[in-house]
């Protein structure tokens, strides 16, 4: 970067948050984005903002002790980090996995302040999350961990002031035990939480959303570009809940999705991947992603998660997790004539990865745009709480397919205007940072 501004805040942030590479990576990405933003608009150097941004209103971190099956106590640590409500209410997921540390769910919420403004629906950003493994754990342990968890983050949240939601390892399963005792400490009935289940609260195509919305994402990028999904080939990492509902919309629109995967390997099915096995094995049997090669025998089972890339496809969709494109693999995409990569999973390239793509001319969709689809039927969940009523499924997914295709013009939009034609990296973060820095400028030094 070569404002020295912009790296004295980007020196304070490192000072301030030593140990927290994911969250660094987040942050430089952002603030080289906004070189441009500050030359010509000086306001937002002059009045703090951007050193406000950085910092997160407030992080809430707590123990949650519980009861395992066989009577031993144990203990894992909770997170919930309000970063930014100057546009709405904090909104961003739970993760529950063993790699959470609040390095991870800082880097989660600094992206979910951008990427919830651009869905241009009224959301602050927050993240938050656990330790906990769910991975192996009865259905009673699952519930004795979440009751504990919100014993705590009920203090903290409401459906004006926060509104978590899942993420990795937080499905329809641990949403419903998290309401379930919010209802109960509070004696209140809201959309405190977003992806409940359809009869208490949740909204049509919640479950569907970050995946369908990927892929109409993805579709607005490549038709302005004069293609389509039709006929072509795709990759997906990940099999869970944004992976399956990529498969299922990316299908609908005409490709062939030929792999997916797991932490632990992937499957190649040259015929195209039978969804309904994987959510078989994902969704109803929580197993491996390897049960698949089992009733599919002309499907091969790779061990390790990286070697995914190295199948030739037109479209890549990484939906498993942060840093999972390396440069290597990236160069292995481009080999391969990879046409378009677009991020369902939060940040999954790392900045080589994605400066690889881009001096390709690789079309590259970054997660803030192509992923919102998430949060912002969440919101509509959110809407449809507070109005007490329920829109249908073609609603809630007209609405989401509307949204998408405005956030796609809105950041190739900001991205020409800024002198970056093309770059949806800066494009995005450049639209995502002006509506809620405009926001914190009225606000004042609050
Ligand atoms: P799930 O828990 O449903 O699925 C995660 C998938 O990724 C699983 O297949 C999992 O495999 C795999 N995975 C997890 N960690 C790793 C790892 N370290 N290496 C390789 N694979 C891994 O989560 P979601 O589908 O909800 O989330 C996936 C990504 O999408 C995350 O980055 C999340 O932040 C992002 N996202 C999710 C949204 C949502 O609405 N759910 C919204 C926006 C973004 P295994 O079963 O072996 O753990």
């Amino acid at each position: 970067m070569k404002n020295a501004y912009l790296n004295g805040v980007l020196e304070q942030v490192k000072k301030r948050n030593p140990g927290e590479p994911e969250f660094i990576q987040a942050v430089t990405e952002v603030l080289e984005s906004l070189e441009p933003v500050i030359e010509k608009h000086p306001e937002y150097m002059e009045k703090g903002v951007i050193d406000e941004i950085v910092e997160p209103e407030r992080i809430i971190k707590f123990r949650v002790p519980w009861v395992d099956d066989q009577g031993k106590v144990q203990v894992n640590r909770g997170f919930r980090i309000q970063f930014n409500s100057a546009i709405g209410p904090y909104k961003g997921g739970l993760r529950f996995h063993p790699s959470v540390y609040e390095g991870i769910i800082k880097f989660l919420g600094f992206e979910q302040i951008f990427k919830n403004s651009l869905t241009g629906l009224p959301i602050g950003g927050g993240k938050g999350g656990s330790d906990f493994d769910p991975k192996g754990k009865s259905d009673a342990e699952v519930m004795r961990f979440c009751q504990s968890f919100m014993t705590e983050l009920s203090k903290h949240i409401g459906a004006d002031t926060d509104v978590p939601a899942g993420d990795i390892g937080v499905g329809g399963r641990e949403i419903g035990y998290l309401f379930g005792q919010y209802k109960r400490l509070r004696n209140e009935f809201t959309g405190v939480l977003t992806g409940k289940g359809i009869p208490y609260g949740g909204s049509l195509a919640r479950t569907e959303a970050t995946g369908y919305g990927l892929c109409y994402f993805t579709d607005a990028m490549l038709k302005d570009h004069g293609d389509s999904f039709k006929g072509k080939t795709v990759v997906i990492s990940g099999s869970g809940n944004v992976a399956i509902y990529a498969n299922q919309k990316a299908t609908q629109l005409g490709a062939k999705v030929v792999a997916m995967s797991d932490s632990n390997g992937y499957v190649y099915d040259a015929n195209g991947i039978d969804l309904a096995a994987v959510k078989q094995i994902k969704e109803v049997r929580r197993g491996r992603i390897k049960e698949y090669i089992q009733d599919h025998p002309k499907a091969e089972y790779h061990e390790g998660c990286s070697g995914i890339w190295t199948i030739p496809c037109d479209v890549a969709l990484p939906c498993a997790t942060q840093n999972e494109i390396n440069e290597e693999s990236a160069k292995a995409l481009v080999k391969n004539g990879v046409k378009a990569v677009a991020e369902g999973a939060n940040m999954p390239s790392t900045p080589e990865a994605i400066h690889v793509f881009q001096s390709a001319g690789i079309l590259f969709a970054p997660a803030k745009a192509s992923n919102a689809g998430g949060v912002a039927t969440s919101a509509l969940e959110m809407s449809q709480n507070s109005m007490r009523y329920s829109w249908t499924f073609e609603e809630v997914d007209g609405k989401l397919h509307d949204i998408m295709v405005n956030i796609y013009k809105n950041a190739s939009q900001a991205a020409k205007e800024y002198g970056m034609e093309g770059n949806l990296v800066a494009g995005a973060n450049i639209a995502g940072f002006l509506k809620v820095a405009n926001a914190m400028l009225a606000h004042g030094v609050v």
